[in-house]
């Protein structure tokens, strides 16, 4: 038997959203959506709304309000927009939240669903990766769950025995690599916009798919991981799997390695996410091992790939650290994507900004904001001094 559970989908509009969509939508039975949230693309908001006869729709932007008001008239669906509506609509008594929205964007309004007391499918690292200790003890405070949706994630918290954290080893935490796992550096400083966004086993948001390019993807997933786990910081090791087939493992101290292996495809660890504790059937293909033929490992090369030394940097800094990364790495990649710095400009950049920051402890959430605004205008005041 089971009962038809409300999802919260902030961030419908983008891949993780829409994923989540297909997943609902495969078990009408037991879910509906109440809530979806958008950042500035109102059409594909207010359609995705009526076709699934949400009760709310926010836009984040609030330039959109009146386009969403009149693309929403007519239907019973309530139209918000702004930080406050996104706050509302992650205080909406639903059942699931599945925080999808990109970026530190997202860390107001997946605090305001932690003080309800929800549970989240979170997908949305950066918030993790800037709050992440603060978050958690608001998780503990209020009685909160968080399932991880990233997919290394998931798989860590499937095959990690939660009564026996002190017997982990080592959480290995796989990488594919890539679309520049064997270039050199030379070949990747004149990487195009369209080579970096062309991801070889995941298809993703743009944000996301440069992050995996750079490896910065895996550098914000290790402070994920040390966030989300009771595992320290030197326990927590990346390795390059360049098939994306296994997603992450847990070591014992007996010797034995737990993986979670599965096809390339989010809809897994969002299912994993929605159905929790319980499994949902999901026909997707299934693994061919056959026709796989080899998997393949290698150390990750942090000479090529700096950002995953950073990363580690931010998080051993126990600090502010991680928000300055953070945050001159989305400044750095959206500068990438308008085509004003180069490929390797975007670690440069983070790098040079990390360097200039004196690290803080971190008081409360309004000094994770402080420091985040801080750090994004230096970030952008370094571009548009080196831009090309
Ligand atoms: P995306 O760019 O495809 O979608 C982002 C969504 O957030 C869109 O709905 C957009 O409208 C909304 N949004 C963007 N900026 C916003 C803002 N300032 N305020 C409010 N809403 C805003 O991104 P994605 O690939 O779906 O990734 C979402 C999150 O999930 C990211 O944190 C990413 O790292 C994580 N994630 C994604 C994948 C994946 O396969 N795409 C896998 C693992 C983790
Ligand atoms: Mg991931």
């Amino acid at each position: 038997m089971s009962v038809t559970k409300s999802v919260c989908i902030m961030g419908v509009t983008g891949s993780i959203g829409k994923s989540t969509v297909d997943v609902v939508r495969a078990h009408p039975d037991r879910y509906r959506v109440d809530t979806v949230t958008a950042h500035r693309n109102v059409a594909e908001l207010a359609r995705m709304a009526i076709e699934l006869d949400a009760r709310f729709a926010v836009i984040a932007d609030p330039a959109f309000f009146d386009d969403l008001k009149s693309a929403l008239s007519g239907t019973d669906i309530d139209a918000g927009a702004g930080e406050n509506a996104l706050i509302e609509a992650a205080e909406r008594p639903c059942d699931i939240v599945i925080a999808g929205i990109v970026g530190a964007a997202g860390l107001r309004a997946t605090l305001a669903a932690i003080r309800r007391g929800a549970i989240i499918g979170l997908a949305n690292k950066e918030t993790l990766v800037c709050a992440g200790e603060l978050m958690m003890a608001e998780v503990r405070k209020f009685g909160a769950t968080i399932i991880p949706v990233d997919s290394e994630h998931s798989a860590i918290f499937q095959v990690l025995d939660r009564d026996a954290t002190d017997k982990v080893e080592r959480i290995l935490l796989t990488a594919s690599g890539g679309p520049f796992r064997t270039w050199s550096m030379a070949d990747m400083a004149s990487v195009s916009r369209e080579q970096a966004l062309a991801h070889p086993n995941w298809s993703m948001g743009a944000k996301i798919s440069i992050d995996s390019a750079t490896m910065m993807n895996k550098g914000l997933e290790l402070i994920e991981a040390a966030r989300l786990f009771p595992v320290p910081e030197p326990q927590i090791e990346i390795l390059v799997h360049p098939q994306s087939v296994i997603h992450s493992m847990v070591e014992y101290v007996d010797g034995s390695v737990l993986a979670q292996m599965g096809t390339p495809d989010m809809r897994t660890p969002i299912a994993y996410a929605l159905g929790w504790p319980d499994r949902l059937e999901l026909r997707l293909p299934r693994l061919d091992f056959a026709s796989i033929g080899q998997f393949s490992f290698e150390a990750p090369d942090t000479g090529r790939f700096p950002a995953i030394r950073l990363a580690r940097e931010a998080l051993r800094s126990g600090g502010s650290l991680p928000i300055v990364l953070n945050a001159a790495n989305e400044v750095a990649v959206a500068a990438f994507l308008a085509g004003r710095i180069g490929f390797l400009d975007i670690a440069k950049s983070v790098e040079h900004i990390m360097a200039a920051h004196a690290d803080e402890k971190l008081l409360d959430i309004d000094h994770v904001f402080v420091i985040d605004d801080i750090a994004r205008r230096s970030a952008e005041d370094l571009i548009s001094q080196t831009a090309r």
